[in-house]
């Protein structure tokens, strides 16, 4: 690694950025920080002890520990040193996450973290707020986004091939809303950073997506 730098990226739910997030480490040989499993991490933590109160949430946060292991060259989460890669993946597990990422203190508990984690540069981070929040001085700064109708094509897609037989208004409309929520939200709202490289992938292959972004990278180089 000649001038190993940061690498933030931002934007709407299934976008692609994880997908995006993970290729560019490899290409890079970085490593690549999955911000949403921690989110995801915590929110199991409070469904396991029945935590719903912030307050009580907040007193809980010294006795969290979220980490990351490579399982087969893939990371997994841990919480508390267990890998809880595949309990984190549930709607509901999601849904929590969704609801502790609004408390101030969790933020500052994970973020701090997450600042560590990029002291050394050479890194990858996806999320909401890596651009702006995390990592405001990033090298890289990219916002991804594709029209709410492709957006809401792609989950229909994987649902129907999980064997469901979901309702495209629905899954639309659930797109539209977590948006909605993702950018009105009081702490760390979703937003593109002044600096940060739009890439709207609603008409590009992966292919052309990637060649995109690996020459933004080599930019840097
Ligand atoms: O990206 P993912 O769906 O795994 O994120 C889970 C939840 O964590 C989302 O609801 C999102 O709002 C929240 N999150 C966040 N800030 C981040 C990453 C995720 O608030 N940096």
């Amino acid at each position: 690694m000649a001038n190993p730098i940061i690498v933030a990226i931002d934007g709407y739910s299934s976008c692609g950025k994880s997908t995006i997030a993970k290729a560019l480490a490899k290409y890079a040989g970085y490593t690549y920080v999955d911000t949403g499993a921690m989110y995801r991490a915590i929110g199991l933590y409070t469904l396991r002890h029945n935590l719903t109160e912030p307050a009580d949430i907040i007193a809980a946060l010294p006795n969290i520990q979220v980490g990351f292991i490579l399982v087969d060259g893939a990371q997994h989460v841990t919480l508390n040193g267990e890998d809880v890669e595949s309990q984190i993946r549930t709607l509901e597990a999601g849904n929590c996450a969704s609801r502790i990422s609004q408390i101030k203190e969790v933020r500052a508990f994970l973020v701090a973290q997450q600042q560590r984690m990029g002291e050394a540069k050479g890194i990858v981070m996806d999320g909401r707020d890596i651009g702006t929040v995390v990592f405001p001085n990033a090298e890289l700064k990219l916002f991804l986004t594709a029209s709410p109708e492709v957006r809401a094509q792609r989950r229909y897609d994987e649902l129907v091939e999980k064997g469901e037989k979901p309702d495209f208004a629905a899954v639309l409309a659930d797109v539209n809303d977590r948006d909605y929520r993702d950018t009105h939200r009081a702490e760390s709202p979703l937003r593109q950073a002044d600096d940060a490289i739009v890439v709207d992938n609603s008409n590009l292959t992966r292919e052309e997506q990637m060649k995109v972004i690996y020459d933004l990278f080599d930019r840097h180089q």
